[in-house]
């Protein structure tokens, strides 16, 4: 049987554009969202240009004309206090977005976040209301030492620890294997689908098969228009996590349509 999850499209602007190309950008993926099908589209600007693109999208709760959502590329764990630089996940919900990205692999390579911290902020973005988009992945050291199941499992165990299945079932798990991130090289839809799977057998050893059956997994690595169908076909990819190819809307759209 096919599934019913809702196909969902990422885009993770990183530390690009100016506050005039973001605007400019949300307002045409918001303009041309029909081409996306029913594919559901989420905007992560950079943080300062998040009251921006929330202008830009006409957001009001959370909840814009077009149904384009905005997401935040990270967060704080702690509501409010002492935090030099960061930003506190109401602050999120504040601007309207109704996502974040927690644990990407530059966040974990670079600045040293951890499964445990990954797992601190999936809860506290749960408890603000928003939706956390987790990311897991290989590097290409463990893929070729054959320990990608190994590294994903305890990423996938560590960064979810202690949710019960009422919340697992709002987070969207993104397969993002880090030599695939931002170099061209994209992970063959095989390969993709086979940590989909683990994964997907993962969340069910934590919670049950109907909630792992719920839970929404992209695939993220160099998705481009032209390779984004043949990740679509497989069973358990459920939508993308685009970095480069976001910042495009053509590209951003032509790999949403992909998926509906
Ligand atoms: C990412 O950074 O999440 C990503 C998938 O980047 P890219 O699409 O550029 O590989």
């Amino acid at each position: 049987m096919p599934s019913t999850r809702r196909k969902i499209v990422a885009g993770n602007w990183k530390m690009n554009l100016d506050r005039a190309a973001a605007e400019a950008l949300a307002s045409a993926v918001a303009a041309r969202q029909a081409e996306a099908g029913g594919v559901e589209l989420v905007l992560c600007p950079p943080g300062v240009y998040l009251a921006a693109v929330g202008g830009a999208l006409k957001l009001s709760g959370g909840r814009s004309p077009s149904g384009v959502a905005m997401g935040g590329q990270n967060m704080h764990d702690k509501v409010s206090g002492a935090f030099t630089g960061e930003v506190a996940p109401p602050m999120l919900v504040d601007l309207g977005c109704r996502y974040v990205i927690l644990g990407h692999s530059e966040r974990r390579t670079l600045f040293g976040e951890t499964d445990a911290a990954v797992n601190v902020k999936t809860k506290a973005a749960l408890a603000a209301g928003l939706t956390p988009i987790v990311c897991v992945g290989e590097s290409l050291a463990e893929r070729e030492e054959g320990r990608t199941q190994a590294v994903v499992s305890a990423q996938v165990n560590g960064s979810l620890a202690g949710l019960p299945p009422a919340d697992l079932e709002r987070v969207v798990v993104a397969y993002e294997p880090v030599w695939a991130i931002g170099t061209g090289k994209v992970a063959t839809p095989a390969q993709a689908q086979e940590v989909h799977a683990l994964i997907r057998g993962l969340l069910a050893a934590m919670a049950s098969p109907d909630v792992a059956g719920r839970v929404r997994i992209q695939y993220g690595g160099s998705v481009k228009p032209d390779n984004a169908a043949d990740l679509a076909s497989q069973p358990d990819i459920d939508g993308a996590l685009v970095g480069g190819a976001s910042l495009k809307a053509d590209d951003f759209l032509g790999i949403a349509a992909a998926f509906c």
